[in-house]
């Protein structure tokens, strides 16, 4: 098996609720700017910002909505209306709104979605702000991104180094897996093994099950499996993980890295040593750089994107971790 971590070369392209991107088309004219929060990183991504209230035409500043009846889902299926504060009905304009953001995301090419939770149109979890009784989630525009299998975001996850590290290093793997050829049996077992421990680490009951699957399967598998591996590993790197799940796959890694390739990386601390979530997201983050400077795969994060790492020369490589690296001979097994 190659053991040379996937690195993404195409800058990967993202939506986002225009009011997370500091543009101003909240109905009250306001706006947060989320992407703040990711610094110089922000840089990395394509950003499509969309707002299926002023693709709607409801204009800026406009009467907050709300769903009258269950949720975004009951109003595509006719069992649920939207109306604004004075009582307008709006539901055919929100619904047309939310159809054109979404061809709007396909047309750019987007491969997921970042979103106010709280909103009765672009939340998934939440449809309210504040703690009103109005509606239950999916909001309208959440409700069909998450029918379609959408990579969906929460905002506010972003203000988090360790959160935000965690949906990244799955977006990138996901990304990968939905264009990655599955034909034969050793592409299944090639995909797998690249990603099954960031599933172990997601569920290890669910990772079992289907790592015993695979093996099991005959020369000819039925041709439909191909498809349901996808997406059932695409649901699987839908779900966020843990600190604790994270920091074990950090000492995890490192220690397996360490063993496989004799480098250490110096700013890494030491097993025993107590860490809050921001330092377990830096090292995490330093281990992704040693693994594009070495070329040596980490589980936790086996696809890469090109943008900011290092490219894997020596020279690069050896100012990461701080020592001349040996010859591939010298390395250990
Ligand atoms: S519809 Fe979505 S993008 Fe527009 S203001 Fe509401 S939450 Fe923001």
């Amino acid at each position: 098996m190659d053991k040379q971590p996937i690195i993404l070369e195409n800058r990967p392209i993202i939506g986002i609720s225009a009011c997370c991107m500091g543009c101003p088309v909240r109905y009250n004219g306001r706006s947060f700017d989320m992407l703040k929060f990711l610094g110089r990183e922000k840089g990395d991504f394509t950003w499509v910002p969309v707002c299926p209230e002023c693709e709607a035409g409801l204009g800026v500043v406009r009467p907050p909505v709300h769903i009258a009846g269950e949720h975004g889902a009951a109003v595509w299926q006719g069992e649920a209306t939207v109306r604004s504060r004075g009582g307008q009905d709006v539901t055919q304009q929100v619904m047309e709104g939310a159809r054109a953001a979404e061809d709007v995301l396909r047309r750019a090419g987007a491969q997921a979605f970042i979103y106010l939770d709280g909103s009765p149109t672009c939340g998934v979890y939440r449809t309210t702000l504040r703690d009103q009784k109005r509606g239950k989630p999916p909001g309208v525009f959440g409700a069909i991104l998450q029918e379609r299998g959408w990579f969906l975001i929460p905002a506010l996850d972003l203000q988090s180094p360790l959160k935000w590290w965690d949906w990244r290093r799955r977006l990138l793997a996901f990304i990968w897996l939905q264009d990655v050829p599955l034909q034969s049996k050793d592409d299944l077992f090639t995909v797998w093994y690249r990603l099954k421990f960031m599933c172990q680490e997601l569920d290890d009951t669910w990772a079992r099950t289907l790592g015993r699957e695979l093996a099991a399967l005959g020369q000819k598998p039925d041709p439909e499996i191909y498809e349901t591996f996808r997406r059932q590993v695409s649901d699987q790197l839908r779900k966020p993980s843990t600190p604790a799940r994270l920091k074990g796959s950090l000492l995890k890694q490192y220690a397996n890295f360490r063993k496989k390739t004799g480098q250490t990386v110096p700013e890494i601390q030491a097993a025993d040593v107590r860490r809050n979530v921001t330092t377990i997201a830096r090292e995490l983050t330093l281990m992704e750089r040693a693994s594009a400077a070495t070329g040596h795969m980490i589980g936790t994060a086996p696809v890469l994107y090109s943008g900011k790492l290092p490219k894997p020369s020596r020279q690069k490589a050896e100012r990461l971790l701080g020592e001349a690296i040996p010859e591939a001979s010298e390395a250990a097994d």
